[in-house]
C-alpha cells in the first residue's frame, strides 16, 4: 500500500481543493452521532461527479487503500467512521435536485441533497418524498439509501427501499453501473439495486437516484393522547390497526422522554400522572376528516387515552411534534457527561406490549436508565440507554442490555436494526439474528461483499467481517 503514489494519483484525477489534508479539517470527519469509537482519516476527498468518484475509487481499489463513503454524518451505528487509516469521500458537493417529473412520478436527484431540501423543492410541485427520517435537516438522500433509512412515515410509505426506482452505483472496482430503472415497473434480471439500498456504503456508491414521489395529502390532522400505563399506549397501536386505521404517523413517547423534553423545551408540559404519550397524523380528504376524528378518538379512549387533544392548524401540529422533534437533543442536555447508545428493534405491532414491558425488566434488571420512544406504527422502538463511558461496570452493562434489547426483539418475531443498519454497533446481534433466521445467510452476504469487492477496500468492517 503505497499511500504517497495514490496521493500524488488521486491530485491528478480531482483538483487540488476537493482533496482536505489539514488535521483540524479531517477531525470532523471522525465521528459520526452514533457512541462509536471515532478515527480520524488519512484524506478526504470530495468529488463533484460520478466520474470523479470513479477514478478515485479505481485508484484505491488499484493501491488497496480503504475508502470510506459520508454524507450527512448523522449515522448511528459508526457507519461512515473511516477506521485502519481509510480516506473518506465525502459525497455532499453532488448535491443538485436535477428533475423532477410528475407524469413520470419520479425525481431524479444527486446524493448530497438533505431530505428536507429535497421536499422544499417537491412541495412547490404537490409532491413528495415520504420516508422521513427525524433527522431529515441534516441526512441526505445518499445516506439514507445507503443506510436503508425509514422514520415517522414507515407504516404508512415504508422504508426508503420502497422509494428508489434507479440509481447510478460506482462498483468497488470503479466501474459506475445504473442499477434498477426510471419506470415504475422493473424486472431486469436479479434486483442488484436493493443489494445496495441498505448496504451501508459497503457495495457501492450511489451518485445520484430516481426516487418515486407521491402527491402531498390532502388535509392532515394530528392527535395527542396520554395513557397512565405505557402497557395500554403499545396496546392502542394494535387496536388502531386493525379497525383499519393507516395513519401517517404514530409516535410514542414513555415519560422518560417526556421528561427530558420538559426540563429541555419549557413550553411542553404533561400530566404528571401519565407514564406515555402518542402523536398521531391522520391524512385524507377534507370532509373526510371529521369521521376519522371521531372514530380515533374512541378507539384511545377504549385503550386507556385521556387528555385527547387534535388539530389541523399548522402551528398547532408543530407545537405538538415538538416533543418529539426535541427527544433527542433533550436526552442529551439531561444526561450530559453520560452516553446515548440509541437501539432500533422492531417488533410486529401487536408484540409491543410485551416488548415495553420487555424494556422495563431489562431496565431494572441491569440498573441501567433507558428511555424510550418510538414509530410505533410499524413496531419500531428506539430504546435509549444511557450509560457512562468512564465507568467500566456502566459499559460492560451496555453491551448487555444492548444484547438482550435485540435477543427479546428476535424472540417476538421481530428485527435487531429496523431502519439505522447495523454499522459497527450492532454486528454480534446481526448474527444472532441469523443464527434464528438460518445462518447461512451470512455465508451468502460474505460472497455477495466478495463479489462486490473483492479487494475489500469499500467501507471494510462494517455490517460484516470478510474472514
Ligand atoms: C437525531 C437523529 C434522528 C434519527 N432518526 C432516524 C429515523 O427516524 N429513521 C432513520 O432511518 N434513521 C434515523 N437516524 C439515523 C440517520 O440519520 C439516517 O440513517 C440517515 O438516513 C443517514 O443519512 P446521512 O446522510 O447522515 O448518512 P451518513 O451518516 O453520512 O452515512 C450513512 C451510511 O451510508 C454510507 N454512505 C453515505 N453516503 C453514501 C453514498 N452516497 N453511497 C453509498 N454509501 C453511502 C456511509 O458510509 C454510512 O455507512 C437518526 C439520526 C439522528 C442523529
Amino acid at each position: 500500500m503505497d499511500f504517497e503514489s495514490f496521493r500524488a494519483e488521486v491530485k491528478r484525477v480531482v483538483s487540488g481543493d476537493k482533496v482536505i489534508e489539514s488535521r483540524g479539517e479531517l477531525m470532523l470527519y471522525s465521528y459520526d452521532a452514533s457512541p462509536a469509537e471515532s478515527a480520524i482519516p488519512r484524506m478526504v476527498i470530495q468529488p463533484e461527479t460520478t466520474n470523479e468518484v470513479s477514478e478515485v475509487i479505481k485508484l484505491a481499489n488499484e493501491y488497496l487503500i480503504p475508502i470510506v463513503p459520508s454524507s450527512g454524518r448523522t449515522s448511528l451505528h459508526g457507519g461512515p467512521i473511516p477506521y485502519n487509516g481509510a480516506v473518506v469521500l465525502d459525497l455532499m458537493r453532488m448535491n443538485k435536485v436535477l428533475e423532477v417529473n410528475l407524469e413520470d412520478s419520479y425525481v431524479h436527484v444527486e446524493v448530497g441533497v438533505r431530505l428536507d431540501e429535497l421536499n422544499a423543492e417537491l412541495a412547490r410541485h404537490g409532491h413528495f418524498f415520504p420516508p422521513d427520517p427525524a433527522s431529515s435537516t441534516a441526512a441526505t438522500v445518499g445516506g439514507s439509501l445507503a443506510n436503508g433509512a425509514g422514520g415517522m412515515r414507515g407504516a404508512k410509505y415504508g422504508t426508503v427501499k420502497d422509494w428508489v426506482l434507479g440509481a447510478e452505483v460506482v462498483l468497488p472496482t470503479g466501474e459506475p453501473v445504473f442499477m434498477g430503472c426510471r419506470t415504475l415497473k422493473c424486472r431486469a434480471g436479479y434486483d442488484l439495486l436493493s443489494l445496495v439500498i441498505g448496504s451501508e456504503g459497503t457495495l457501492g456508491v450511489i451518485t445520484n437516484a430516481y426516487l418515486k414521489i407521491w402527491p402531498l395529502p390532502e388535509a392532515i390532522v394530528r392527535l395527542r393522547v396520554y395513557f397512565r400505563d405505557v402497557v395500554d399506549a403499545a396496546r392502542a397501536v394494535g387496536m388502531i390497526k386493525a379497525r383499519g386505521f393507516r395513519p401517517l404517523i404514530v409516535e410514542f413517547l414513555d415519560r422518560g422522554t417526556m421528561e427530558a423534553v420538559s426540563g429541555y423545551v419549557k413550553e411542553f408540559t404533561y400530566p404528571r400522572d401519565s407514564e406515555a404519550m402518542l402523536i398521531i397524523d391522520l391524512d385524507g380528504p377534507p370532509e373526510a376528516m371529521k369521521r376519522y376524528i371521531d372514530s380515533m378518538v374512541n378507539i384511545l379512549k377504549g385503550a386507556g387515552g385521556y387528555e385527547i387533544e387534535w388539530t389541523g392548524d399548522k402551528d398547532e401540529m408543530d407545537r405538538i411534534y415538538m416533543a418529539r422533534r426535541a427527544a433527542y437533543p433533550a436526552l442529551l442536555r439531561l444526561f450530559s457527561g453520560m452516553r446515548v447508545m440509541p437501539e432500533d428493534i422492531s417488533v410486529p405491532p401487536s408484540r409491543l406490549p410485551e416488548a415495553v414491558k420487555g424494556i422495563g425488566s431489562i431496565a431494572s434488571k441491569y440498573g441501567l436508565k433507558i428511555v424510550t420512544w418510538g414509530h410505533v406504527g410499524d413496531g419500531n422502538l428506539h430504546p435509549n440507554i444511557i450509560y457512562n463511558p468512564n465507568d467500566q461496570s456502566s459499559v460492560s452493562k451496555l453491551y448487555s442490555v444492548s444484547r438482550e434489547l435485540g435477543l427479546m426483539a428476535i424472540n417476538l418475531g421481530g428485527t435487531v436494526s429496523s431502519e439505522h443498519g447495523i454499522g459497527v454497533l450492532k454486528k454480534d446481534l446481526l448474527t444472532s439474528e441469523l443464527e434464528v433466521k438460518g445462518i447461512a445467510q451470512l455465508r451468502l452476504m460474505k460472497a455477495i461483499k466478495r463479489v462486490f469487492d473483492p479487494n475489500n477496500i469499500l467501507n471494510p468492517g462494517k455490517v460484516i467481517d470478510i474472514d
